[in-house]
């Protein structure tokens, strides 16, 4: 054995167990976006684990019925210089009492089982881990580091976007631990959402009686919704979805009232002016009925920037150091709250969280055999982004 080997043996070893104690600590409390106050639970353990290890670590408060968000700084981080983001969320998309109903925490084989497990709580966790494993090593971080994380995002978020684009805006890379996909790949890129509503006002009228005298909300909405749908264009990749719609009193009346919902994706931010623009703007064809459209884009585009490669290239080779072979995944339709920090132009990655499949399902899991990997891969990424 080697002089090297013999230290490295005697070396505090990065543990997959106590990672994964770590994880599921933090699913145990569960945290449906709408309770603010469970949400906040977890806030305060979050808040108190940063203290223990020497960081300032605060709670904003929640906004809107929303939990609080938590701040973590390095003792080094200071206005002005150089510094990472790593950005995460405490909220999940399960009502309370997935843990013991439809979901319960369990694990089998190699896939640990939860609410929210993958998305995110798993890769909420490690960077925690990955910064402690640093200290008790001995070994010195690299460039000052804020930690943020929101209590709504699976929502949107609302409330924590001023919040996020304040912090992205004083950081040199953000880094963000939503799920790895498709084993273990991260996210470069990813598309901007839309979100618009029509609402559709016509004339009611006795459907037997006086059909003539009506104007039909439905009849006109039927248009617009086919107008809009087509849209769709897959080789650019813009996809348009009216996924809810409302109308109508019943079925012999000529409805008066008839709204719709749509989801917009789209690649570019050009696309996304460009289809905001087409979907706002409603003509009735009926000169008797009113359609009105409000929303626009809720996430921005995420493009893969020559920055973006830069920094995609930084990581793998120190994520290389650390024996993981960083792989991007294609353009992904999933938006997170990297759309917002990488439109500001702060070169982001994303993906960086455990691998493991499930978000937002009744059978999400984690790998167990991706955490011991994907922590080296982030304390490689705290000692080394430069
Ligand atoms: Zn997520």
């Amino acid at each position: 054995m080697t002089d090297a080997a013999a230290t490295r043996e005697n070396e505090p070893r990065i543990d997959a167990e106590e990672i994964l104690d770590g994880i599921l600590d933090w699913v145990e409390v569960e945290t449906p976006t709408y309770h603010g106050a469970e949400v906040n639970k977890l806030a305060e353990k979050v808040r108190a684990l940063w203290a223990d290890v020497g960081c300032s670590a605060q709670r904003i408060p929640g906004r809107d019925g929303f939990g609080d968000h938590v701040l973590v700084r390095s003792p080094d981080w200071k206005e002005g210089e150089p510094s990472l983001l790593v950005l995460s969320h405490m909220d999940t998309v399960h009502p309370m009492g997935t843990k013991e109903g439809p979901n319960p925490i369990r694990r089998e084989g190699d896939s640990v089982f939860g609410p929210g497990i993958y998305d995110m709580k798993a890769g909420a966790y490690l960077p925690y881990y990955a910064w402690r494993h640093l200290k008790r090593l001995g070994r010195a971080h690299g460039m000052p580091v804020t930690w943020l994380y929101v209590s709504e995002e699976e929502v949107g978020s609302p409330t924590s976007r001023e919040v996020i684009e304040r912090e992205a805006k004083k950081a040199k890379y953000v880094l963000v631990t939503e799920p790895a996909r498709d084993g273990g790949k991260i996210v470069t890129a990813r598309k901007g959402v839309g979100r618009f509503e029509l609402t559709v006002t016509g004339r009611p009228a006795h459907a037997g009686a006086q059909h003539q005298d009506g104007r039909s909300a439905v009849k006109e909405l039927a248009h617009h919704i086919l107008e809009i749908e087509g849209y769709t264009d897959y080789d650019r990749g813009v996809t348009t979805n009216v996924g809810l719609v409302q109308a109508g009193t019943g079925v012999n009346v000529v409805p008066r009232d008839a709204t719709a919902e749509i989801d917009l994706r789209v690649i570019t931010a050009a696309d996304g002016e460009e289809l905001t623009a087409k979907i706002l703007n409603r003509v009735a064809r009926d000169p008797d009925v009113t359609v009105v459209a409000t929303g626009g884009m809720n996430r921005p585009p995420y493009e893969r920037s020559a920055e973006i490669e830069s920094l995609f290239d930084q990581a793998k080779t120190l994520a290389a150091k650390g024996g993981l072979d960083l792989v991007s995944t294609p353009l992904t339709g999933g938006g997170s709250d990297g759309n917002f920090t990488a439109a500001l132009g702060v070169p982001t990655l994303d993906g960086l969280g455990a691998d493991g499949k499930g978000a937002h399902t009744l059978h999400e899991q984690i790998y167990v055999s991706s955490l011991e990997p994907r922590a080296r891969m982030w304390v490689e990424l705290l000692a080394g982004l430069k």
